[in-house]
């Protein structure tokens, strides 16, 4: 039986609404409309657009092919082997070949232009029968009542004012947040503050050989650097530190990520004969979480359920996965409220327990014994068959297959003991005291 209509009787029903035409949203669209449910997505803007977010994990893959993009995505992307961290204290640099991360499926993965891939997806969601809307922003929802519609009323760009009753609606707003905003349950992440500046270079490093196609992580002093390389000989170059550094300048954007890439040894040597060719963006204390991801009638997926310092390129697979989730429990809740409350619950624990398995290591980046443990190319007790895993994007395996990650974890504590009385591992796996710091800085 059709469930009771919204007291709004002049809005369009829809089965499904999806708000925000991100890779969540698209997403969800896609697999709702691939099996044949009826599915609406609003976009307040119009593809392409710039964002932010351009390396993925090899994880993705296995998303891109039950999509059906992978051959749009590699068209589009820069193969990516590896994760690369160098270190400004070290002088040293370690890679992460994805080909060794244990029983991973995929050993590759790509780094996009979003504008073209957020485009790709969108576009794949509509040939596979959503109906897309761009340019027109949902601006208010009205729960549904017990088994019935919710309201949503929608602006387009020009100014016609829409209404929608759908049974399910889906938030892919990203970081707008537009109900965890709306219902107060947005709440910043308590033990993890950071703010980022970037910006688009040309004539950039590019990393040759079998580093080739590896996003760099440089660990600075202050915090951390992204370079990205993009196809057509772009780099993308993003600093991350603590909302504080940001707040105490004196000068633009554009002057502090200037200083802060004069300021690292390795990045400066790379960026010697860079131009930049874009403005510079910055985006303000970033982490935060929804205190529940879903209600009667919604379910909240991607970044507009929950946000982590993007150290570890989590935030698209996130998306994607947290997108396939939202489509089931969607089509579950039309069947059947009761299944969808149960997959609904079971969706945020999976992606909890995946935030929480990053927000460990994203909470200690700055930490002298984990950049140690980075920088020291040392398998023992498999702590790097852990790291590996968890860069490759498997931070969600279930605990009987998460002996790495533990391992990983062990020797920190460990080592976090030995840092107190002096000792510190070094690149070449051995333990010595380190009076007054590592080795020289290099390039
Ligand atoms: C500095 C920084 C660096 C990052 N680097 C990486 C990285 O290297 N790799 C990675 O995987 N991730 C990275 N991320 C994270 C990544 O950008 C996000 O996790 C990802 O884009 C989330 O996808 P989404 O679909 O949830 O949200 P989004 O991609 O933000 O999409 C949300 C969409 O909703 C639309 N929207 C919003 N409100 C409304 C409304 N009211 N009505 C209609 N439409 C609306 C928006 O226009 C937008 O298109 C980074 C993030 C930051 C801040």
């Amino acid at each position: 039986m059709d469930p009771p209509g919204h007291p709004d009787e002049s809005a369009e029903p829809v089965d499904v609404l999806i708000i925000g035409g991100g890779p969540a949203g698209a997403t969800a669209a896609a697999v709702l409309a691939g099996r044949g449910t009826q599915v609406l997505l609003l976009e307040k803007d119009r593809h392409p657009r710039f964002h932010i977010g351009e390396s993925l994990l090899p994880r993705n893959i296995a998303v891109f092919e039950r999509l059906g993009v992978l051959a749009q995505v590699a068209a589009i992307g820069v193969l990516k082997p590896a994760a690369e961290f160098v270190s400004d204290e070290h002088g040293s640099a370690v890679a992460f070949p994805f080909s060794l991360a244990r029983g991973a499926r995929d050993p590759y993965a790509f780094q996009v232009p979003r504008a073209a891939f957020d485009q790709l997806l969108f576009d794949n969601a509509a040939a596979r029968g959503a109906r897309t809307l761009e340019q027109c922003r949902a601006v208010s929802l009205d729960p549904a009542p017990a088994g019935g519609r919710a309201l949503v009323r929608a602006v387009t760009a020009d100014r016609q004012h829409l209404a929608f009753a759908p049974r399910f609606v889906l938030d892919a707003s990203g970081r707008d947040t537009f109900l965890a905003g709306r219902l107060g349950l947005r709440e910043p992440n308590a033990r993890h503050a950071s703010a980022a500046v970037y910006a688009h270079y040309r004539g950039a490093e590019f990393r040759t050989g079998e580093r080739e196609g590896c996003i760099s992580i440089h660990l600075a002093r202050d915090g951390w650097f992204w370079m990205i390389p993009l196809p057509d000989g772009l780099m993308s170059v993003g600093f991350v530190a603590h909302p504080s550094l940001f707040k105490s300048r004196d000068s633009s954007m554009a002057a502090l990520l200037a200083a802060q890439i004069e300021a690292s040894p390795t990045v400066r040597a790379r960026m010697r004969a860079a131009e930049r060719i874009s403005a510079v963006t910055a985006t303000g204390n970033y982490s935060y979480a929804a205190r529940t991801s879903w209600g009667e009638g919604y379910m909240m997926i991607g970044d507009s359920f929950a946000f982590l310092d993007p150290i570890f390129s989590s935030g698209v697979l996130f998306a994607m996965m947290a997108g396939e989730m939202g489509a089931a429990v969607a089509e579950a809740w039309l069947a059947d409220p009761r299944a969808g409350r149960v997959l609904a619950r079971r969706a945020e624990r999976r992606l909890r327990r995946g935030m929480a398995a990053l927000g460990w290591l994203i909470r200690r980046i700055n930490e002298p014994v984990l950049r140690d443990m980075f920088l020291s190319a040392n398998n023992r007790f498999r702590m790097r068959d852990g790291l590996i895993s968890l860069l490759a994007g498997d931070f969600d395996r279930p605990l009987a297959a998460r002996g790495p990650e533990f391992a990983f974890k062990t020797a920190y504590h460990m080592l976090s003991l030995a840092h107190r009385i002096g000792l510190r591992l070094h690149p070449d796996g051995q333990l010595r005291r380190a009076p007054g710091g590592m080795l020289a800085a290099g390039s």
